[in-house]
């Protein structure tokens, strides 16, 4: 084991207790190495505050609202289904303080009794091998810059001036808005499109883009957003908001829509939703010669910066940025930091979620990355509404679509219904271990199950 002399020398120092940094730490401490962990914010980052938890926790919620209130067709009448907004924002904290592990301060005693050394604060590169937190300075013989994105806020006219929120406020808002403006139509957008509108908010989301959910598979993005239009959500395409102000009848936003239309709408909150920009601004990354880009700190395969002994991890390196991502590179990184043969990391299966009711879930490559990279192929289908499960459920919407080649080797999977996120869990399995499509099909499920879908589109072969 390595030996640090001096009390502010440190094996490993990390900066960013999201999943990733938090991950690369805890691991590396258990090896027996003396680490430092430095946050600026809350532990757990991005997913725990601010993100993955907070909305789903509210996504779910808003789910059972809306069904409580559609629930006639079943046979049920729920006379007052409805929300108290307070009670769901302090449930909310507990889901979020579950899975922390207790409070703030809880959380920290758990990381310290990990064997982490976790100072609050800043950190600031003042060389290649020092660190300035809170005024203090630490030395590293390794760094591993795991800090994340933050939403990333576009330039238009008069969008300071009216006011808007992001996900980190939307995820605790103390009031709903009446009417709200959601600028982006990603994956985060649509998600807090849902979920406000189930909570009884008007919402008009802005979509730049021609159609929404660039990386999904195109048709059942588009049936996506037909579920989500049909539930009362105005979604516009190829629009954008111009210019915004402020006067006592809310604020209003001028938007330049599809086919050159004019338009001005009133809300009383204004969500961006257009994306997310790397943490880097405050790390001074120039006095330890980091080379990053404005996608985030530039690496080699395994982690590794162009200063050999400064790693990154998660969000500020990473075209993938999920939870599942960030955490799987926090494990290598803690590995490769100490190792002689550094490994690369394995991005070839990223699996991923659109959280929506229905959900929408993605691995592997979509038709059109196959018809990019001229690969044949064959589609496999199967729709929710033939199957008996999901009749008796009354979650028919949406259907699942298999992509395999010649010899029925499966090379992406697309699942738009109920749970998709979970059905999507033996497509990832099948290309992760090669299966075939013929013994995706001659494997028996238990009837009547939503997993059947996934057996009947490989049947379809
Ligand atoms: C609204 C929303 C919903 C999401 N939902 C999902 C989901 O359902 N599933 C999923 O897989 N992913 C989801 N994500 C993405 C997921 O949250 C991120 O991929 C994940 O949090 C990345 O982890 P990370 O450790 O790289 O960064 P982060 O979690 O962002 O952690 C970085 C940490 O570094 C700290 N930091 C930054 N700069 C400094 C500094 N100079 N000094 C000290 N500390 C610093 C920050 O305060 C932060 O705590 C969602 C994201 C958002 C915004």
């Amino acid at each position: 084991m390595e030996e640090s002399t001096a009390n502010n020398e440190y094996d490993l120092i990390v900066i960013g207790a999201g999943g990733a940094g938090s991950t690369a730490a805890t691991l590396a401490a258990g090896m027996g190495k003396r680490v430092a962990l430095i946050e600026r914010d809350k532990l757990g980052g991005t997913c725990l505050n601010y993100g993955c938890d907070p909305t789903k926790t509210l996504l779910h919620t808003a789910h059972m609202l809306y069904h409580a209130q559609h629930a006639f067709a079943l046979g049920l009448c729920i006379p007052k289904a409805e929300a108290d907004w307070a009670a769901v924002q302090t449930h909310v904290r507990q889901v979020q303080k579950t899975i922390r592990g207790g409070t703030l301060k809880q959380a920290r005693a758990g990381i310290a009794a990990q064997g982490v050394d976790l100072f609050m604060g800043e950190a600031m590169f003042t060389s290649p091998q020092e660190i300035r937190v809170n005024g203090e300075i630490l030395r590293g013989k390794r760094f591993v810059i795991a800090t994340g994105t933050v939403a990333f806020i576009p330039e238009i006219e008069g969008l300071s001036e009216i006011g808007y929120i992001t996900n980190e406020q939307a995820v605790s808002l103390p009031e709903l808005p009446k009417r709200l403006v959601v600028i982006g139509g990603g994956p985060i957008g649509l998600e807090f499109a849902q979920m406000f509108s189930r909570f009884g908010v008007q919402v008009v989301v802005l979509e730049r883009e021609k159609q929404p959910l660039p990386r999904e598979d195109r048709e059942l993005a588009m049936a996506l957003c037909s579920q989500l239009t049909a539930e009362g959500i105005r979604m516009e395409f190829g629009a954008e908001m111009r210019c915004g102000e402020i006067n006592k009848r809310g604020k209003h936003i001028h938007i330049h829509g599809a086919k050159g239309k004019e338009e001005e709408l009133v809300a009383d909150q204004v969500l961006v939703a257009v994306g997310r920009r790397p943490a880097l601004d405050a790390l001074n990354l120039e006095a330890a010669g980091i080379r990053y880009t404005e996608k985030g700190i530039t690496t080699n395969a395994t982690m590794r910066t162009n200063v050999p002994h400064i790693w990154a991890a998660g969000d500020i390196t990473s075209p993938y940025q999920f939870s599942h991502v960030a955490a799987a590179q926090g494990e290598l990184v803690a590995h490769n930091v100490f190792a002689r043969k550094p490994q690369a990391f394995d991005d070839r299966i990223i699996p991923w979620v659109t959280f929506t009711d229905p959900e929408l879930a993605r691995v592997g490559l979509s038709e059109a990355d196959l018809k990019e990279a001229k690969i044949k192929y064959r589609v496999g289908r199967a729709y929710f509404n033939k199957l008996d499960r999901a009749i008796a459920n009354d979650q028919t919407f949406g259907s699942v679509k298999l992509l395999a080649d010649a010899d029925g080797k499966i090379l992406g999977g697309h699942i738009l219904g109920a749970n998709a996120g979970d059905l999507i869990a033996p497509v990832v399995y099948a290309i992760h271990f090669g299966l075939t499509v013929k013994m995706i099909a001659e494997a028996m499920l238990p009837y009547p199950t939503m997993a059947e879908a996934v057996r009947g589109a490989a049947a379809q072969f």
